[in-house]
């Protein structure tokens, strides 16, 4: 017998050759789709342990959030019309200096919630708490890709100890492909301009050893690039590849300031690149070239930031 049957749904498939199924049915069975087919079929009668009756609604896979840090919704409203310099380094990092578990486990159920209301059942986060979080997406259901992000300011960092990479070991020892395969453990650098070329190799050495996907954020603002330029004489694109860090699959953010060059080497290295527009003109940050992108071969994604 089937678990579930949804019957009654205009099912968008996904598949190029059958891209509607209108009024048809979808049967799942231990937790897999086994079937898709329409209204004429005999799969329509199949008994199920529950039936839904879609009525007609949409039935469509989940989207994907390839860019969160879904806590963050708690701060919606807070610190509005700064660019990202300023919003990040006197508004933000202050008050998540101060953010606890239980503030941030509040923020990642709401985060979580908002997601599923808009039909999302995926996405990769950066964030603080992470195996908490992983906790907490297990138990919901979602699908969920967590980490920390190296943060390496201040001239007395000391990679062992910082918070991220202590929280990211731990996720990869308890949680990486827990809950049926649904969470996995990344690896994350916050960006080029908060971390030195030391420290992305030890992440990468990390996501390398436990084959993780490196997030980051990437090329997010002028000012970054132009200070990345002005530090190696290369785009923050060009320093990171040459330090190894897309070694291993890589989840960059943003692109709004890549050069062909830079597209160039994303796409030979399989780099995608999550556009978060809703973020991007929030902070003025700027508009990425989704159509460059996508005509140079980059893979590109949706995320919605800490929108
Ligand atoms: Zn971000």
């Amino acid at each position: 017998m089937l678990d579930i049957l949804i019957k009654n749904a205009n099912i968008i498939t996904m598949n190029d050759a059958l891209p509607v199924i209108f009024w048809g049915c979808i049967g799942i069975e231990n937790g897999k789709i086994s079937f898709v087919s329409d209204k004429n079929s005999p799969e329509m009668q199949i008994a199920a342990e529950r039936i839904i009756d879609a009525d007609g609604n949409i039935v469509m896979p989940g989207l994907i959030n390839t860019h969160a840090h879904t806590a963050m919704c708690i701060m919606r409203g807070y610190a509005d019309d700064y660019a990202l310099n300023d919003w990040l380094f006197k508004k933000i990092f202050p008050v998540e200096g101060r953010l606890t578990r239980e503030a941030v486990l509040a923020g990642v159920r709401l985060g979580i919630a908002e997601m599923l209301a808009s039909g999302t059942t995926s996405f990769s986060d950066m964030y603080f708490f992470e195996p908490d979080s992983a906790a907490v997406a297990a138990e919901i259901g979602i699908r969920a890709s967590l980490c920390n992000s190296v943060l390496a300011l201040g001239d007395d960092y000391d990679f062992e100890q910082d918070r991220a990479v202590i929280e990211t070991r731990a996720l990869i020892r308890d949680w990486h492909l827990a809950a049926n395969g649904r969470i996995r453990a990344d690896v994350g650098i916050h960006a080029e301009y908060t971390s030195r070329p030391e420290h992305w190799r030890k992440v990468s050495e990390l996501a390398e050893k436990h084959n993780l996907v490196t997030q980051i954020h990437l090329s997010e603002t002028k000012r970054e690039t132009d200070e990345c330029i002005a530090r190696y004489g290369k785009t923050p694109t060009e320093v990171l590849n040459e330090n190894g860090v897309f070694n291993t699959r890589t989840l960059a953010a943003h692109g709004v300031y890549l050069t062909k060059q830079d597209m160039d080497i994303l796409a030979q290295r399989g780099v995608s690149v999550a556009h978060n527009p809703v973020s991007n003109l929030k902070l003025a940050s700027g508009i990425a070239n989704v159509t460059a992108m996508l005509k140079s071969g980059v893979n590109v994604s949706l995320g919605t930031d800490g929108c």
